[in-house]
Order: C-alpha cells, then structure tokens, then sequence
C-alpha cells in the first residue's frame, strides 16, 4: 500500500487489526517518507529506526496474542522534550546534545505500554522557548505548507512531520501556545489539556507551573486516541491531578453543538496586529458553528493587555530557577579547560544556552532577585490571579470560549522579530497557561498565501471531552482538516 499515510488513527488501528497491514509495513512506509522528504522539512532530531522495527514486531505479535490496545503498532514522533531512555533527548539545546535519559518519560512509557511505536524524536525550540523552533540548536524547521517558512512553536517539529505526514501524530508541551500555535500555523488539531491532567515526569521543565504536555494529529478524533493515552495520574508529577480520566474517544460525541454557549471576548477581536485574514477565517468558522446551532455570545475578558508582561514574568522567572540545573558539572554540555569553577559554570552555560534562553534566564533572576521579587514576581502573581477570574467569570455564562490561536499566520524563516515582537504573537494562548485552562485549536481555513489559519476554543476545567467533541462535529461538517501540504501528498 502507498497511502498508508493517508489514513486516520481509528483506520490504521482497525486496519492494523485486521491485519490488513503490518505494524512493519507501517512502520517501514513512514521511515521510507521520511528519509525522502525530512531532509526538506527537518522536523526530526533523531530518528529511532532500529527500535522503531523491533517495536512493530512486537505489536505484530501482540495483535495475533489477542494482548493489543487500539493503538498497538501506530507510529508516533516525540517531542524532544520528552526524556526516552536510550535515546538522546534534547530539548532543542547544545546544553543535551550529549544527553541520553536513564529513564522514560511518563507519556513515552504509557505510550510503550499501549503498543505505540516510537519513529524518532522531533525539533523544537530550545528549552520550548520560542515561537517558530527556529530557537534551536539543530536549526529551523520548515512549515510543510510553504517551506519558506516556520511551523511555529515550540512544538514545531511535531506539528510539521504530522503536517508532512511524516507521522500520524505526535506529542507536543504547551506553557504558552507550544501546542496551539504550531497547530494553527500547519493546519492541525491540537489540545492543550487543563494543567494537571498529563504527567510532567520525564518532560524537561520550562515553566513548571504552566507546561502541559498534549497531542498533536489532524483531527480531534485522532487527538482524543492519544489523549487516551496521555492523560492520567502519576504518583511521579505531585501536580497531577487523581481524577478520573475521560474515554476521549467513546464521548467525541459527548457534547452537541447545538445549544452550545460561545463565548466571544471583544478584546480578543480588537487586538493590534490580528491579521486580517485571520479573523476573516476565525468570524467563518463562527458563524460555521452558529449555523450548526450553537450561540455566540459576546464577553469581557479585561485583563487581556495583562497577559504578555505577567506571563513574561512568571515563565522566565520559573525557567531562571529551572535551568540553574545545567551547571556543566551533574549533566549536559561542559566547556572545556576551566581554569577554575566559577570560569567551568560561566562558559558551560554561556556556550551551551542559545540567545533566547540566556536572555530569559536573565529576566527571570532579575524578576527574582531581592530588591525585585515584590515589585516583579509577586506582582505578576497577583495579576495572574486576577486572570484566571476573568475565565471563571466568562464561563459563568458560556460553555467555551472562542479566539485566534495566533494574531497571524506562519511567518518567514529568519524573520527576525524583535523578542517584543514575537512575544506579542503570544497574545492568544498564554491566558490560558497561566489559569491552567484547557483549550484546543483547529484549522479553518487559509489566509492569501494559503497559509493555515486556527480557531482556538478555551474550556472550563477538565473539559477536554467537550472541546475534542465540539471540534470533532465541526470536522464533520467541514473539510480543512483534511486538506494536505503538497509536501504530503508526494510518495515516497
Ligand atoms: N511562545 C511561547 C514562549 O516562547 C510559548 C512557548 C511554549 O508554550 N513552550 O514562551
């Protein structure tokens, strides 16, 4: 079979089976796509080939034992963020170039367990700091949609092997829109679960009070299979909540549009720099869902000028503490010939960190430092408070909330914005971050250049069902998910 690629998660998990193809056969079609056409897109870091074959040959022989999920022998790609033992993890940085995990993740291990098999490890921006992946070390990764440009980020080399059908679908970490904008930016579905419903362990920490880690795949079908998989306590992540998980599959049609409650903030719409192609695709995509019997009902978020400055404190702040950890001494990059400690920690941080990194680990200790906390940090804590009230306030009245996933489409590789600039794209996602909301985005449509444009819907708590389930009716009724980069539709 060519088109193997062609196929949705529920076709390859009944057609796998049927034994209508092996996970092998599978698994080989995807490696052969990817040596032909990832050295265009360059959405992998490592590709994991041998242990890529070894797995499909074990779920072959768990389909015959009767012992499979329904997800034994689909391929998937891993965020580099995500530690895999044996395999190098990096985290977009020269800092873990040389850094090979003891230990898997929590999602890669509930991942192995479920029979998936791993293709390999996908770019990002260093440490998930950024906006285009072009922040990393292994350098940029091109939009399969026009290869001139990023993918976004920092998922970015998640979103354009899925985009490239480089695989089926693939794990990404969302602190400020890492899930969500790289989604819109390459025409994909992506969720951002409620912080707390995926495990942390084994995810290299930015923010640790704001990263989520979430699928990333076509559609909402194909991302509520991997949810499944995703979600859950683990005794491992202490902010992981103990509640029961959804059958995200079983309730695709859990929750009906008709009746729906939309939430529509007039900040959001009036933003400077919302391209105007964006919110064309975006008002579309409303009315699409007002015809479909849902109600759009406009709101307030006030806080909305808030949100870049308190999450451009709070993220640095955490990420200045977390990154203290890479001292050139317990792991990671070290400079070579120290002439004494203090030169050793200097130079293995200056070298190993790109720009962006050590210009928020600057940010953040100043945030942090004595004569700042109160008037920076503290401050921003307070203000996220506030915001995260706005939400509830919303949802007193409207079921889900609607927005861009981003102010624009895909920008030009080697742009170049000014870190202002490219932190304003972020306008749209880190809200939600910083309340710990859930919040899915979907393609709707394309701007002039035939760029993808996203609808972001932002839930109440541990509502991931119901917005899975809302896109999934919408993805019934229309046809942008499964439109094809023309980079996937070539045969490898
Ligand atoms: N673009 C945002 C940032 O640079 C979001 C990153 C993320 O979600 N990891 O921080």
């Amino acid at each position: 079979m060519t088109d193997l690629h062609r196929l949705s998660i529920r076709e390859l998990s009944e057609g796998l089976a049927g034994a209508k193809f092996s996970s092998r056969e599978l698994t080989e079609h995807y490696l052969k796509r990817i040596a032909k056409l990832d050295t265009q897109v360059k959405s992998y870091v490592t590709v994991t080939a041998e242990q890529a074959l070894a797995q499909a040959d074990a779920a072959y022989a768990a389909i015959k034992a009767g012992t499979a999920t329904a997800l034994t022998g689909v391929p998937i790609a891993h965020k580099d963020i995500f530690c895999t033992q044996g395999i190098k993890t990096t985290a977009g940085s020269k800092m873990l170039d040389n850094f090979i995990s003891p230990y898997d993740a929590t999602v890669v291990a509930k991942g192995k367990a479920a029979g998936l098999v791993t293709l390999g490890k996908v770019n990002m921006d260093e440490f998930a700091m950024g906006s285009t992946s072009e922040n990393s070390f292994y350098g940029a990764t091109a939009n399969p949609w026009n290869l001139g440009h990023v993918p976004g980020g920092s998922s970015g080399g998640s979103a354009a092997a899925v985009a490239a059908d480089l695989a089926p679908f693939a794990t990404g970490t969302d602190t400020g829109g890492s899930i969500r904008q790289p989604a819109s930016f390459c025409g994909l579905t992506g969720l951002k679960p409620s912080y707390g419903r995926v495990s942390r362990f084994g995810m290299i920490a930015y923010a640790s009070s704001l990263d989520q880690g979430g699928p990333m795949a076509r559609s909402a079908e194909d991302c509520a299979y991997l949810m499944n998989v995703m979600a859950g306590h683990d005794a491992k992540d202490s902010t992981s909540i103990e509640k029961d998980v959804d059958d995200y599959v079983a309730n695709l049609n859990g929750t009906l549009v008709q009746g729906l409650r939309i939430g529509i903030p007039k900040q959001y719409f009036n933003v400077a720099g919302l391209d105007a192609d964006v919110k064309a695709r975006v008002e579309e995509s409303l009315k699409k869902l007002e015809d479909m019997g849902a109600t759009l009902v406009e709101i307030d978020l006030n806080m909305t000028e808030a949100y870049v400055p308190t999450y451009y404190l709070i993220a640095p702040a955490e990420a200045s503490s977390n990154l203290s950890r890479y001292d050139g001494v317990r792991y990671g990059y070290r400079a070579e010939n120290p002439v004494d400690l203090m030169d050793l920690y200097k130079r293995s941080r200056s070298e190993g960190f790109g720009a962006e990194v050590q210009r928020r680990i600057l940010i953040g200790t100043y945030a942090l430092s004595a004569g700042y906390y109160d008037a920076y940090y503290v401050k921003a804590q307070k203000v996220r408070r506030l915001i995260q009230q706005d939400f509830l306030k919303a949802f007193e009245s409207v079921d889900v909330i609607a927005a861009p996933s981003a102010p624009t489409t895909a920008y030009k590789i080697g742009a170049n914005l000014s870190p202002v600039e490219m932190y304003l794209g972020d306008i749209y996602t880190i809200a939600v971050n910083l309340a710990g909301l859930p919040a899915i985005n979907a393609p709707v449509g394309f701007d002039k250049d035939n760029l993808p444009v996203g609808l972001q819907l932002i839930g109440n708590y541990w509502s991931e069902s119901q917005l899975l389930s809302v896109v999934h009716q919408y993805q019934q009724a229309t046809d942008w998910h499964t439109k094809r980069a023309a980079i996937a539709e070539e045969n490898a």
